[in-house]
């Protein structure tokens, strides 16, 4: 295997990895260890180019910097990153990708992202101990999203409260971009809190799934992002919010599940001026990670620390959204400034 470093100014360590007999290519990057291990997923996607890669995991490993500390978690931010078809994936490219990780030495730990489920976290385990979000062994958190999606539901009541007047989802019409772990877990919660569901996803099976099960409105993938609706949920890919897609949104308020939803943090000041309440990622999709934090950290009252982690999680971005209406600031904004002070500067004793 070649575990090439990168340097990376605003980075920790950021490694390239290639294993020839496995046909791996992927990155690992940590940005930070200073409240912690750092801990993030893993994403597996069938990026365009490696340099495609590099920029989503240097800009995912920031971003969970930011995560945990907003969950006010002991630990730095990571993540990993797979270049590739999830429909590819290989038992021995997940052991290849366990074998990078331990050479950290636990400086970062892994867990499931996009393309990923708690049985591969299963085979990385073979290979290294510095895994979370496992199945049946001690301290096994198991699949995030579903506490994921807890946490982006209680988001979204507390945006409608702000946008609305009323927590309330019911007869709300909730767009939800991509039903895969997350998304999915997500439109039953919505629907079964009386909310009408209009939904894509890039596979059409799924969205015609969510029309069966959930009673959904399908619309083509390249459509979701300007039906008109009450609030947007996105539950794909980042970036999702930019200069070309918020001017044709038709809706009053975003809060969902994806990482780096905003391409710029000039898109956050964009929605605000278009008077669309966006609830900053990080916050409203932390739930994932608190869940896995049980087990990196080894939490033995697992169900207490998640339920607080959580409900201080809603308190924390009804905080940012009350500010937000009060000074007509952007909410991401606000978050950042929140979060960047209680990540301790580089040198602090
Ligand atoms: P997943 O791979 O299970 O599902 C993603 C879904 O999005 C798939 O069904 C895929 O077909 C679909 N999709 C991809 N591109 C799309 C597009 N352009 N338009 C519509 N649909 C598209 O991933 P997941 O675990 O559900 O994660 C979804 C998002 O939530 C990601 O951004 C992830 O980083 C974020 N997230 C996940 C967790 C978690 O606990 N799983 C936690 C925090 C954040």
């Amino acid at each position: 295997m070649k575990i090439t470093e990168l340097h990376h100014p605003s980075h920790e360590t950021v490694l390239q990895v290639e294993d020839r007999p496995s046909g791996l290519r992927g990155f690992i990057a940590v940005h930070s260890t200073q409240r912690g291990p750092a801990a993030g997923g893993l994403r597996m996607r069938a990026y365009k180019t490696p340099q495609h890669a590099l920029t989503d995991v240097l800009r995912l490993s920031e971003g969970m910097t930011f995560k945990n500390a907003a969950a006010d978690l002991a630990l730095g931010g990571g993540k990993a990153v797979i270049i590739g078809d999830p429909a590819t994936k290989t038992a021995a490219q997940l052991r290849a990708m366990g074998e990078a990780i331990d050479r950290l030495g636990g400086q970062y730990w892994t867990a499931e992202d996009m393309g990923m489920s708690p049985a591969d976290m299963g085979i990385i385990r073979q290979s290294t101990a510095f895994v979370a979000g496992l199945d049946r062994v001690a301290f096994g958190s198991g699949d995030p999203s579903p506490i994921t999606a807890r946490g982006i539901f209680q988001s979204i009541r507390i945006t409608a409260k702000h946008r609305f007047g009323n927590p309330s989802l019911v007869g709300r019409r909730v767009a939800v971009q991509g039903l895969g772990h997350v998304g999915w877990a997500l439109g039953k919660l919505l629907k079964a809190a009386g909310a009408e569901l209009v939904v894509a996803d890039i596979d059409p099976s799924r969205t015609a799934q969510a029309g069966r099960c959930l009673g959904a409105e399908p619309v083509p993938a390249d459509a979701i992002l300007t039906v008109p609706a009450d609030i947007l949920a996105p539950c794909a890919i980042g970036g999702v919010l930019n200069a070309d897609t918020i001017p044709a949104l038709r809706v009053a308020a975003i809060c969902g599940g994806a990482n780096n939803q905003l391409a710029t943090p000039a898109d956050g000041d964009t929605l605000a001026r278009r008077g669309i309440l966006y609830a900053p990622d990080y916050i409203v999709n932390a739930g994932g990670i608190i869940n896995v934090a049980t087990e990196v950290l080894r939490i033995r009252a697992r169900t207490a620390f998640v339920e607080e982690k959580l409900a201080a999680l809603d308190a924390t971005l009804d905080a940012i959204l009350t500010e937000a209406g009060d000074s007509g600031r952007a909410p991401a904004r606000l978050a950042d400034a929140w979060v960047a002070a209680r990540i301790a500067p580089p040198h602090a004793a």
